[in-house]
């Protein structure tokens, strides 16, 4: 889940820094004063003051930084760990590695200012040495695994109806998938669309989700979605001050637009406002605490959850219940693999480190039933090197792209499914795509404008070039430019005729041909998992001869059956938070 920063002695020697001039001479290996540094982040640089005391770093403040939003308390993470081990040897965030790693090159330029390198920080002693964990026994009405917008959907219901509860959550900050997506909300008949003269309803919201699931959803649990979905909504509006935009989204699979979009059009607004909800409520959320198995007594009833913290291994015992809310298991190779062959590590993941199934193995080991465990959602264009997805890629929806491989060859139709167009790719020299632009599709799609900043990393981690000519932006990747030339002079005939005849694209809007030209390297990632535990329009969980397992209740990605074999997208946050919503009211009951 977390691995060593074993770089940094390279990114010492190659760094670019700013020393500050405030150094005073003493005794010490390093003088003591402050120094800047710079280092490259996910959103470009990121900027610190560092200040070193006696040969220890006593502080490091952010000057700069453009990260993406939430991953702050990555920084705040690792300067939490730096000072307390005096190192920079310490574990990059789980989820946020470019972000860690930017502000670790920042962290290393200001001592490479002040003339030192990290080796000559005093070493800390005892303080790394392993000790053995204290162990802790604690009773709470409710214990809830994970704190995403299910559980802490949950935390807030279920102490609100008058139950003591706690938030178990193994990351550093909050938020899991929920925070890194862009969290627009399908919420049939809701404001906007009354404003916009849509009609709708949770009947015709209903039949959408059934179809994108091919059928294969719990049409109960769908029922209980799509009734329940607008409540859910006004309630994240009124109840914990989430700000909606006055505008929807369009998404695939729905018959009409009706999904609302979050202020900053992300998973912050929501998770920020339900943390300072849950802390306005006194729910504890016990971050670094992992949950490791549920205890269970010899009923067979859940009474409690052993968790694992840095330094102490709890048992939390239940009064009421344990809600498990620990999300999917996009980043779990083995168990992707195990339930579908072909999600291999070839195929990268959108999810936070933290989606790693631990709710479902927990789960089926106390004989919990799983339903549809196969059906992974793949997103075809991320990046290759963290499984980010990006959207610079939706020049493709646009119809202004083509996709080749490393031949110079198309390979799908650029428009089919995000299934197949995935699968496809995964087949292709390296398990990459190269999907070319012009100037002209560029701007139709208005990606400088709304992605600049991807742009800019993009560019920045040679994922994008932007060129004159073909065989310039073919050279930058080793494609072959002959044939890419001729595929393109295809390509561009088909345009001109109206008909694709080798993979018959469905919109040609126009010809590829107008320099510059942009060649984006993409491959494909995990983007959700439909399958978990079966649960019931209660949110309890469901054992394997079809009854109810007694104190247990399960929310959001972790539980299966809502989506069928595909999720529409926005459907997520609508099934999280009214199932979140549920399982804490009747936990509390
Ligand atoms: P959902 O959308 O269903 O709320 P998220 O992915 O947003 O799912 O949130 C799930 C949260 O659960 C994440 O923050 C993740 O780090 C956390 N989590 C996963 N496994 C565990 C575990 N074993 N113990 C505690 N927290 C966990």
């Amino acid at each position: 889940m977390k691995r060593f920063l074993t770089i940094l002695l390279a990114i010492f020697m190659t760094i670019s820094l700013v020393a500050c001039g405030n150094a005073n001479k003493s005794q010490t290996a390093i003088a003591n004063g402050t120094y800047k540094g710079e280092g490259n982040g996910k959103g470009g640089k990121i900027s610190v003051e560092v200040t070193i005391k006696d040969d220890t770093i006593t502080d490091v403040k952010v000057l700069e930084q453009k990260e993406t939003p939430g991953y702050e308390t990555a920084m705040d993470t690792l300067k939490e760990n730096i000072l307390s081990k005096n190192s920079l040897e310490v574990d990059i965030v789980a989820g946020c590695t470019l972000t860690s790693k930017g502000y670790l090159e920042a962290i290393t330029a200001a001592l490479k200012a002040a003339g030192a390198t990290p080796d000559m920080l005093k070493k800390n002693q005892g303080k790394d040495a392993d000790v053995t964990k204290k162990e802790v026994s604690k009773t709470h009405d409710i214990v809830i695994i994970g704190a995403g917008g299910a559980g802490l959907s949950a935390a807030i219901e279920a102490k609100q109806a008058g139950a003591d509860v706690i938030v178990l959550e193994k990351m550093p900050m909050a938020g899991g998938n929920t925070l890194i997506s862009g969290a627009e909300y399908a919420a049939p008949n809701n404001w906007i669309q009354k404003k916009e003269g849509i009609k709708d309803s949770p009947d015709q919201f209903a039949k959408d989700t059934i179809k994108g699931g091919d059928n294969e959803n719990d049409p109960e649990l769908v029922k209980v979605v799509a009734e329940n979905a607008l409540a859910g909504a006004e309630w994240l509006r009124d109840e914990v001050g989430v700000v909606w935009q006055d505008d929807l989204m369009f998404f695939g699979g729905h018959s009409v637009k009706r999904s609302l979009i979050p202020a900053g059009a992300n998973g912050k607004e929501i998770i920020r406002k339900q943390v300072a909800k849950a802390e306005s409520l006194n729910i504890p959320i016990l971050y670094n605490t992992t949950a490791m198995s549920l205890i269970t007594d010899s009923n067979g009833k859940v009474i409690g959850v052993e968790a694992e913290g840095e330094d102490t291994k709890y048992t939390f015992n239940t009064n009421k219940a344990v809600i498990i809310a620990s999300g999917g298991f996009g980043s779990n190779i083995e168990m992707r693999v195990k339930y579908n062959p072909a999600m291999d590590k070839k195929v990268l993941s959108t999810n936070t480190v933290g989606s790693t199934g631990d709710g479902i193995v927990m789960g089926e080991k106390i004989g919990a039933e799983l339903v549809g465990m196969e059906h992974i959602q793949t997103y075809p264009v991320c990046d290759p090197l963290t499984g980010t997805l990006l959207y610079f890629g939706d020049a493709r929806m646009y119809g202004h792209t083509i996709m080749v491989n490393k031949e110079g060859r198309r390979f799908v139709e650029e428009l089919e499914r995000r299934d197949v167009i995935s699968m496809a790719i995964k087949e292709q020299t390296d398990s990459v795509c190269y999907q070319l632009l012009d100037q002209k599709g560029l701007e139709a799609s208005k990606l400088e404008e709304q992605h600049g900043a991807e742009m800019e990393y993009l560019y920045k981690n040679k994922l994008l070039v932007k060129a004159n000519t073909i065989e310039e932006a073919a050279a930058f990747f080793d494609i072959d430019a002959k044939e890419f030339k001729a595929t393109l002079d295809r390509y561009n005939g088909y345009v001109k005729d109206g008909k694709d005849k080798e993979f018959n694209k469905r919109s040609m809007p126009s010809t590829i041909d107008t320099a510059p030209f942009y060649i984006l390297k993409a491959a494909p990632a995990v983007h959700h998992t439909m399958g978990g535990l079966k649960i019931n329009t209660k949110a309890e969980v469901i054992n394997k001869d079809g009854k109810v397992i007694e104190g247990l209740y399960a929310a959001g990605e972790v539980t299966g059956g809502v989506h069928g074999t595909n999720r529409l997208g926005s459907n997520a946050l609508a099934d999280i938070t009214v199932f979140g919503r549920i399982a804490g009211q009747n936990a509390a009951k």
